[in-house]
């Protein structure tokens, strides 16, 4: 990043190469609490929240929502070396932040206090600083800003949108849930559904049966995580990944099963609710990380202390609720 309003931080951790490295940025409001420091920005002005944080330099953070996601690849890390200490392809995690380099140094020490493996703090003052995301390699971007994610989605980077809550203790093991319309999958069967109600959503499936489905946001990382999934046995793995979608397995599911393997996606365990909560499943898997596209299931998720992170569907209109029922 030659961009002289810009800071990058290069910790240099291990091995990773970045060509085969899998990318991960996250804001500091995304794995930080930074909530009560964001209201001093927003009410009092940038000066304020500088000389907040500079004061607070010694104190660290509490934990955000996309903490526990990012400690739990670290530990997939860990086990890629035990196995392979030659290993080039682990998850290298980028914090970008809108903070000035002089305020970042309380990121930087919280970061350090929990031992975060963290390779590169990129302080930019820039208005979007999605812009780096490509040069970065990155494979997925978690933010606490709707624009943010918007400006990720569409410059194609796999993207999604962290809210502050409370969380539960999640697994030992990398767990990821993904929703399947409109986060794996394109939204072409969520707008039949829409058009032509639940019926003509299922006639449309089965006439679509043997054609895969489009690609949706979080694809381009599911195919990335099932990579890393693959360099390990069922038995032993670190990761496991779950598809946990409203679709009806009798009538709805085939398709999205032929478009995992036509995809080479491997997903460990499916679940089609057939319309019912997502809550109770989720709750039983406990993951680190849940991305849905419905509000409502984000909602439910995160009512049970359910890390969970929403794949905006309708960032063009500027509208958080995506109006999507699937
Ligand atoms: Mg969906």
């Amino acid at each position: 990043m030659a961009d002289p309003e810009s800071t990058v931080i290069n910790n240099n951790v291990n091995q990773k190469d970045p060509k085969e490295a899998l990318v991960i940025a996250v804001t500091t409001r995304a794995i930080f609490d930074l909530e009560k420091e964001h209201e001093i920005f927003l009410t009092e002005g940038k000066d304020a929240y500088v000389k907040h944080q500079q004061a607070n330099e010694d104190n660290p953070l509490e934990p955000g929502t996309a903490f526990a996601f990012i400690q739990a690849v670290q530990a997939v890390n860990k086990k890629l070396l035990e196995k392979n200490p030659e290993e080039k392809g682990l998850f290298d995690v980028i914090v970008l932040s809108n903070n000035s380099p002089e305020s970042g140094v309380r990121i930087i020490n919280s970061a350090k206090k929990y031992g975060l493996e963290i390779s590169k703090f990129c302080f930019v003052s820039d208005e979007d600083s999605t812009q780096y995301l490509k040069t970065h390699n990155v494979k997925l971007f978690l933010s606490a800003d709707m624009t943010d994610v918007c400006n990720a989605l569409q410059r194609g980077v796999s993207a999604a949108l962290i809210f502050q809550q409370e969380i539960q203790t999640p697994s030992s093991q990398l767990r990821v849930v993904f929703d399947g319309d409109s986060v794996l999958f394109s939204d072409e069967t969520d707008r039949v559904f829409r058009e032509k109600g639940l019926e003509g959503a299922v006639k449309y499936e089965k006439s679509m049966e043997a054609v895969p489905m489009g690609e949706g946001p979080l694809k381009a990382f599911a195919l990335s995580l099932g990579k890393m999934r693959k360099k390990f046995d069922q038995e032993d793995s670190p990761i496991r990944t779950y598809l946990v979608t409203a679709r009806s397995g009798r009538d709805m599911g085939t398709r999205a099963i032929k478009t995992l393997r036509e995809w080479g996606l491997a997903i460990d365990e499916a679940f089609f609710m057939d319309g019912a909560p997502k809550g109770p499943i989720l709750s039983k898997i406990q993951p680190h990380i849940f991305f849905d596209d419905g509000l409502h299931n984000i909602q439910g998720a995160q009512d049970i202390g359910i890390p969970s992170a929403l794949v905006p569907c309708d960032c063009h209109k500027g509208s958080v609720e995506p109006n999507i029922v699937m």
